[in-house]
């Protein structure tokens, strides 16, 4: 059984790296890919002590990218999952990732100016203690949770932090189709995770969205997820074989923030990928260059 999403504590998990790695062994997993929002530094503290414990520990990042969808007035943030197969992607993208974070950086101050004028009281200091090296919308729910501003997560998004909630300030983060090019001339494989969040209202729009997707570059598609039924499991399968695009599969793990997604499992033990999906990624990625 192998897990190829899963978050650290880098970003928005609550397992430090050295947790998910040892959590990994206990479980057995022969495989196991980090992919944090917008950062490798989960990665980068993993990969020694996997490699110590005989780990076989895939580098990955969780990218938020922007969208247009036909029909819709705004684009909409899609998330993009980017594998290096042939291990860690080097200067470039690094330095092109700073700019990102510098952008999540600014938006962080303006969404503490605009929930300060919102009546809530709280600092950027406070939420920063709490998100450490990648400070996200969950870090700052978590902080409206703990100043009983809101009594649920889910109520702090409702209220203030969704896109289309009072408190929400947008940011620029980069093209979908960007994000797919970076992580091809980094050496990666880009994938589409939990498909199943896109187009909810609409799932007929689905394929031709895909099609544009595998037109800018699209090599894999996240069949397995906690969050697909075995239908859609064999309808996403289905599509990959289409579009031939590698298969990915993963928890979504992100420890206590989403207590019920267990490493490995899913959601009541609704996963169990077997190895030969990373084998295939991994061929895909032999026929590519
Ligand atoms: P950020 O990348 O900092 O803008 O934060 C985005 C993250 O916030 C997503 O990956 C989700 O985990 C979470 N999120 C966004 N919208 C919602 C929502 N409506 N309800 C719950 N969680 C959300
Ligand atoms: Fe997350
Ligand atoms: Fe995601
Ligand atoms: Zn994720």
């Amino acid at each position: 059984m192998i897990d190829l999403h899963t978050h650290s504590d880098a970003s928005d998990g609550s397992y430090t790296p050295a947790q998910l790695v040892g959590e990994s062994v206990a479980l057995g997993l022969e495989a196991l890919a980090i992919c944090d929002h917008d950062t490798l530094a989960g990665y980068d503290e993993a990969a020694p002590l996997a490699r110590e414990a005989g780990l076989d520990l895939v580098c990955a990042i969780e990218l938020s990218t922007k969208l247009h969808f036909q029909h819709q007035p705004r684009k909409k943030t899609v998330h993009l999952l980017g594998y290096f197969l042939d291990g860690a992607p080097g200067e470039g993208f690094r330095s092109w990732l700073e700019a990102v974070q510098e952008s999540r950086r600014d938006r962080n101050r303006r969404l503490v100016a605009k929930l300060q004028s919102l009546g809530l009281e709280i600092t950027l200091e406070e939420v920063q203690r709490i998100g450490k090296t990648l400070t996200g919308r969950p870090h700052f729910a978590k902080l409206l949770v703990r100043k009983g501003h809101v009594s649920t997560i889910q109520e702090a998004f409702d209220v203030y932090l969704d896109e289309s909630a009072k408190g929400y300030v947008d940011r620029h983060e980069p093209s979908f189709s960007e994000g797919v090019a970076r992580i091809i001339e980094a050496g990666g494989l880009p994938s589409l995770p939990h498909p199943v969040r896109l187009l909810k209202h609409k799932p007929s729009g689905f394929e031709t969205l895909l099609g544009e997707m595998v037109n800018q570059g699209l090599g894999g598609l996240e069949v397995y997820h906690s969050e697909h039924g075995p239908e859609q499991t064999a309808e996403y399968l289905d599509l990959a074989q289409c579009h031939r695009l590698a298969a990915t599969g993963g928890s979504d793990f992100h420890g206590d923030a989403k207590p019920a997604v267990k490493l490995g499992t899913g959601v009541g033990g609704n996963l169990a990928i077997p190895r030969e999906v990373l084998d295939r990624m991994r061929d895909s990625g032999s026929r590519r260059t």
